[in-house]
């Protein structure tokens, strides 16, 4: 009888298959747009890329510009959602649904239709009533201290820090989530002044990582909500899948289903051009570069993970 294979018994060499990914994807480079709304993002190098695994018995594996700091914007909905649920519990979804959205990740038409309840906790709006009830009985600065704390330990870096300029552009350029926010206040929706939560999510999407930080901080999404290094239980095990479940569907705003037809995995998009993606018992994937496609995904990115995703088998539906 031969022994099952462990799923970090990996068919391929992953250095090999991480520089062969960055290599396909040469033509590619510096392709994409630029988010012109937040100045900040606008300075970039847009020739950039990079993408980097960690894997759950602590090997990482990197290549091209993984170890540089960028913001990672929405992709800290994710560490933030995992908070809030460890506070507030199942009571967060009377604020925020679970639903694709398959509008722009800023839409105020919808939250206007929806009555100030966003579609998910993915999209801003969402994201802005994570915050609300991450702030909890605690000031904003609590609340983003222990985001960053949270971060620090999880990828094992303490010098993790919130890029003070972007965060001073997210707020310069933010009336469209200071539109979102106020529009859920109105609805009753938050329990916070604006200006509280919005200097939340203004920071969070300010904090700066690298490909490499970012797979390592998110492993414990891969293993059940547990670290598997440590065997430490970060979150209940069925939130971490129902955070898993909220990647695949809402994880790129209205090109989701896109990212779930083309790369198969959990995963969440940011306006800076990275992209954080799950491999369920086996690790995260971080990828990077800063030119987006029309939906504001990574369009190398995309493309990086795609040419992974093919040479290790590793989408979830395969
Ligand atoms: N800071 C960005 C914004 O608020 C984050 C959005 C994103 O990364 N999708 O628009």
């Amino acid at each position: 009888m031969t022994e099952a294979k462990h799923p970090l018994d990996l068919p391929i060499d992953l250095q090999e298959a991480l520089d062969a990914t960055v290599a396909d994807v040469s033509a590619y480079q510096g392709q994409g747009v630029l988010p012109s709304y937040l100045p900040s993002l606008t300075q970039v190098n847009p020739r950039k890329l990079g993408i980097a695994v960690a894997l759950g018995d602590g090997r990482t594996f990197a290549a091209g510009d993984a170890d540089e700091a960028f913001s990672i914007q929405s992709i800290s909905n994710v560490f933030s959602l995992s908070l809030a649920l460890q506070h507030v519990g199942g009571s967060l979804w009377n604020h925020v649904g679970k639903e694709a959205s398959g509008s722009a990740v800023n839409s105020v038409v919808q939250l206007e239709l929806e009555k100030g309840k966003p579609r998910n906790p993915l999209i801003n709006a969402g994201a802005m009533v994570v915050d609300d009830q991450l702030i909890g009985h605690d000031s904003p600065d609590v609340a983003v201290n222990e985001l960053m704390e949270f971060l620090r330990e999880r990828c094992g870096d303490c010098t993790v820090e919130i890029d003070q300029s972007v965060a001073i552009s997210e707020s310069q350029g933010g009336s469209l989530n200071r539109s979102l926010a106020h529009y859920m206040a109105a609805f009753n929706n938050l329990s916070h002044p604006v200006e509280d939560v919005v200097s939340v999510y203004f920071r969070q999407c300010a904090i700066a990582m690298t490909c490499r930080q970012l797979a390592k901080a998110a492993l414990y999404l891969a293993f059940d909500g547990t670290d598997p290094l440590t065997g430490d239980q970060i979150l209940l095990a069925s939130r971490a899948r129902r955070i898993l479940a909220l990647m695949v569907t809402c994880g790129h705003y209205d090109n989701s289903g896109d990212f779930a037809f083309r790369i198969g995995l959990p995963g969440k998009s940011g306006v800076s051009g990275g992209i954080l993606a799950i491999v369920p018992r086996v690790g995260a994937i971080a990828a990077w570069s800063p030119g987006l496609n029309s939906a504001g995904t990574s369009l190398t990115g995309s493309i990086m993970l795609e040419k992974l995703v093919e040479r290790t088998g590793w989408s979830i539906f395969a």
